[in-house]
């Protein structure tokens, strides 16, 4: 009889098919089950539930005769229908939840995750050489950048800095709408987007599952030939932008020259590797400057595997860190994705983002709708759920360390050396959002006083103790000091409640 291997829903490129390594030899035969208690459990976006269900199915007719599709309402059903007590493998999954699962069938084989550039063990041996000191993003991505050799001219980084940050912290061009660069890439939908949209109405009409957000046309890619299509059309004329504007917001142009590139990559349909190595062809041909090419390496080959790592190192626990004992509720305007309801012309803008595609760029999730929650000290697990609900890139292993530990500093500064928080200033420097406010982003108090400025100061005398030990952040609470109406404003905060400001 053929191998079975399955393949869970964020394992859908031919990296996770090839039969290199051993792992699937040329004969195997595919599974893919769909789960509806995943979306029992969870109020998911739709268009994010659209496009996993899009992508498995699109991916279950590439492979033909060799794979098997089931609709269950567990992965153990989908498992007993097709294989019985048969043996199965998988490669490593990307959730906690998922990895016990298989490990608790003894009929299925786990090998090594892929869909990463660095393994479990590297990061293991390099986290042991820190020797406790804190595990740095960027000392993580120059031992990657050093040991797979990316954007390295002999053993020194390309233009002598690991960091081109200081480039890329343009605001927005002045009086532009839009930044000057193509439209970015979206697919079309076909037959099969259809049969799950049909579906996905018949689950809320009979089976009782419900959505947050819209269901627009869908904006990702479902399939390796999209995916690439993506990579390819953000490197040729997108990528060139990306690093002087990577943290700047514009009302009119939610994506700005992001590569939008998450979903393919969380769906395994894109490989890391295969986007590292456009960047740095598209730098050494000379279509783009280095500070672009070296600031989306970063993100891939930085961030995104340094995230990865943390959250299988730091433990099951750390999903319940709460170091500034934050338990506010998510109000219901937020929850719902009631942009309509919010004043904050910044707040209402990325919340109505959300809303339409589940997708927002990093810095209005950092920013705006994170720095929100931290400063009305709402319960960072409920924050943590309501990310990986409502964007179309969220899964666990991503949500954990970015809102737990980025976005929260839940986890008291594990993963950042500060929280992520600021006043309207930043929001205006980096954005045109204050323009068309009812608030005045350097006002704290009186009827036009900005929420984020307001919060900021009342963040910051909540935590005083915590924060004035912190070097980075000591000037910042010393600010408090020369405020002279600490008291008030941390009044208004209080009486703002959790009303959509
Ligand atoms: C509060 C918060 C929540 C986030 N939640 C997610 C999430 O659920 N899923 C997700 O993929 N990213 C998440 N990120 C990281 C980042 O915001 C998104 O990866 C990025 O905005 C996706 O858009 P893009 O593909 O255009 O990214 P680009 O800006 O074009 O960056 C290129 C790629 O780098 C990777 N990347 C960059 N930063 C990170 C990071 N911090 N963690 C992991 N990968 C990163 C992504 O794969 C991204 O596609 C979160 C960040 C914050 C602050
Ligand atoms: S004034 Fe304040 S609330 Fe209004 S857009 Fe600017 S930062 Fe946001």
């Amino acid at each position: 009889m053929s191998p079975v291997h399955w393949l869970f829903g964020d394992q859908l490129g031919p990296h996770f098919t090839a039969t290199d390594g051993g792992a699937t030899p040329p004969a195997t035969r595919w599974l893919l089950i769909e789960s509806r208690a995943v979306f029992r459990r969870r109020r998911f976006h739709r268009a994010k539930a659209h496009l996993v269900l899009s992508a498995m199915r699109h991916r279950a007719a590439e492979l033909g005769d060799r794979a098997r599709h089931v609709s269950a309402e567990t992965y153990r059903e989908g498992l007993a229908r097709t294989v019985g007590a048969g043996p199965v493998s998988v490669h490593h999954p990307t959730s906690r939840a998922a990895l016990a699962l298989v490990d608790s069938l003894p009929q299925v084989t786990v090998h090594p995750a892929r869909g990463f550039l660095t393994g479990h063990r590297e990061f293991a041996d390099w986290a042991a050489r820190q020797k406790g000191r804190r595990l740095l993003q960027e000392n993580f991505y120059e031992h990657t950048r050093r040991t797979h050799d990316i954007l390295m001219e002999g053993d020194r980084p390309a233009g002598g800095r690991w960091n081109l940050d200081h480039d890329n912290r343009e605001p927005p061009p002045r009086g532009a709408d839009a930044l000057d660069v193509e439209r970015p890439y979206r697919p079309g939908e076909d037959e099969i987007d259809e049969e799950v949209r049909r579906d996905l109405d018949r689950w809320e009409r009979e089976e009782g599952i419900s959505f947050a957000g819209r269901d627009g046309p869908r904006l990702f890619p479902a399939t390796r030939q999209e995916a690439l299509a993506a990579l390819d059309h953000f490197v040729t004329h997108r990528l060139p932008t990306f690093g002087a504007y990577e943290d700047a917001m514009l009302a009119g142009d939610p994506v700005m020259s992001h590569s939008l590139l998450s979903s393919s990559l969380n769906l395994g349909l894109l490989d890391p590797w295969e986007c590292v190595s456009r960047a740095e062809e598209a730098w050494r041909a000379g279509h783009v400057p280095l500070n672009s090419a070296e600031g989306f390496v970063r993100q891939v080959c930085g961030w995104r595997e340094y995230v990865w790592h943390l959250y299988w190192h730091f433990g099951e626990d750390y999903r319940h860190r709460n170091a500034l004992r934050h338990t506010a509720p998510l109000p219901d305007w937020f929850a719902e994705l009631d942009a309509d309801a919010v004043g904050a012309r910044c707040l209402s803008t990325v919340l109505a983002q959300v809303r339409d595609t589940g997708w927002t760029h990093h810095i209005p999730r950092l920013m705006v709708l994170g720095s929100h929650a931290l400063q009305r000290g709402w319960d960072p697990g409920a924050v943590t759920d309501w990310f990986h609900r409502c964007f179309v890139d969220g899964y666990d292993w991503v949500m954990l360390p970015n809102v737990v530990g980025m976005s929260q500093y839940a986890d008291g500064g594990l993963m950042t050396t500060k929280p992520y928080t600021s006043g309207g200033a930043y929001i205006h420097r980096m954005s045109d959002l204050c323009g068309g406010c009812r608030y005045r982003p350097g006002d704290r108090s009186g009827a036009r006083a900005c929420p984020y400025t307001v919060g900021y100061w009342a963040f910051l005398r909540r935590h005083r103790a915590r924060l004035e030990g912190n070097p980075r952040m000591t000037r910042a609470v010393r600010g408090l000091d020369r405020l002279g109406d600490a008291d008030q404003v941390a009044r208004q905060h209080r009486d703002a409640g959790d009303a959509p400001p």
